[in-house]
């Protein structure tokens, strides 16, 4: 008998839920969490140093970031109140659950994609509706998903997505915006890497039911800052700005968050090198014996090996190379998922798998 048995006193929604396992090892590559491993120009690194050092901790942040969100609104060609930041992605996109989800509504979305999405609605106690993707190309049934969004709450659908790489179809979104009554949350994570405009942020001036969650995390290589931010109507963002955490987004987050916003442009040659590197490795992935790979307009890329399991063991036990392996979930059989690092960080990733499946 455990001295404090907390089942019986946790609330009924939240039993079952277990702390978050990135499956980190400590390798000489790390190729397994979609970060961005290139160094950064210098003037960029030097000024997100500069922000750091210069703020003063003493003080309480502003609970809305307005400085950051006139930045990024800026940036966007939105006005502020378009725009909420939070503590990355993720507590954006709890925060829409726990706003508008709840209790006899649901959430649509199109596994496998984000899991978080998953958890956060069942932790907000909204009923999840999987409208699969189709097993060979990950390709969504359009109008599965419309006749699933018509009684949903909400649909959260990821462009390019994870862990598959491929972009939405505007198509799609245009019909759920047309055809339904949902809110649509597009998560655009990794849209940097996608070709220019694929991004559907434009479009949410005249779409109040559009929102775009984007995120430092990755391009910018921020993922331990953690600041993700989300476009939307003033309408949504206000009932955001109610319900957060009020100082969840710390001084040292807004402040070098807001210096990386302005190193934008310095920032772009470190995406096209990304993209240039995806193409070669999955060029160099082709070429390997045994390897099925899908188009990725992400930072990473999803491959089928033989036995995917004993493979990312043996890339992170004998080569000090970690790579994800999602061979355990649902439509992914054997699937890897692969970050695209430096030029340096895929050459050993190919040798390795080289060497593993010769
Ligand atoms: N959306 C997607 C599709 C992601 O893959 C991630 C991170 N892995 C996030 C959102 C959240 O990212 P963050 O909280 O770091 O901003």
């Amino acid at each position: 008998m455990p001295l404090l048995d907390v089942s019986v006193r946790v609330r009924p929604a939240l039993a079952g839920f277990e702390p978050y396992d990135p499956a980190f090892s400590p390798c000489e590559v790390n190729l397994s969490a979609n970060e961005n491993t290139h160094s950064l120009p210098a003037e960029v690194t030097e000024a997100l140093r500069e922000a750091m050092v210069t703020t003063p901790l003493n003080r309480y942040p502003d609970p809305l970031a307005n400085e950051l969100r006139d930045e990024l609104a800026a940036w966007h060609g939105v006005a502020r109140n378009a725009v909420m930041v939070g503590n990355g992605g993720d507590e954006l996109l709890f925060n829409l659950l726990f706003s508008f989800g709840g209790p006899g509504r649901s959430l649509a979305v199109c596994p496998p994609c984000f899991e978080e999405y998953k958890n956060f609605a069942k932790m907000c106690e909204t009923e999840v509706v999987e409208v699969w993707r189709c097993e060979d190309d990950y390709s969504i049934d359009a109008d599965a998903l419309i006749e699933a969004a018509r009684g949903a709450a909400m649909v959260m659908i990821t462009s390019p997505n994870n862990p598959t790489g491929d972009l939405v179809d505007p198509v799609l979104v245009r019909r759920l915006l047309d055809e339904t009554d949902a809110l649509v949350l597009l998560d655009e994570a990794y849209v940097e890497f996608a070709p220019e405009g694929a991004s559907l942020v434009p479009w949410v001036a005249a779409n109040p039911r559009l929102m775009i969650l984007r995120t430092l995390s990755k391009a910018f290589a921020l993922a331990g800052l953690r600041c993700g931010y989300l476009i939307a109507a003033p309408e949504v963002i206000d009932v955001l700005a109610a319900i957060r955490q009020i100082y969840s987004e710390d001084v040292l987050a807004q402040s070098v968050a807001m210096a990386a916003v302005r190193a934008r442009e310095a920032l772009r040659p470190v995406v096209s090198d990304i993209v240039a590197e995806r193409a070669r490795l999955s060029a160099k992935l082709s070429e390997l014996p045994g390897v099925t790979q899908w188009p990725s307009e992400a930072n990473f890329l999803l491959v089928r090996v033989p036995d995917a399991a004993t493979v990312r063991a043996r890339l992170r036990d004998e080569f000090s190379v970690l790579v994800r392996d999602f061979s355990y979930a649902p439509g992914l059989s054997d699937c890897l998922r692969i970050s695209v690092g430096t030029h340096e960080e895929n050459d050993r990733l190919l040798a390795a798998l080289a060497a593993i499946l010769k």
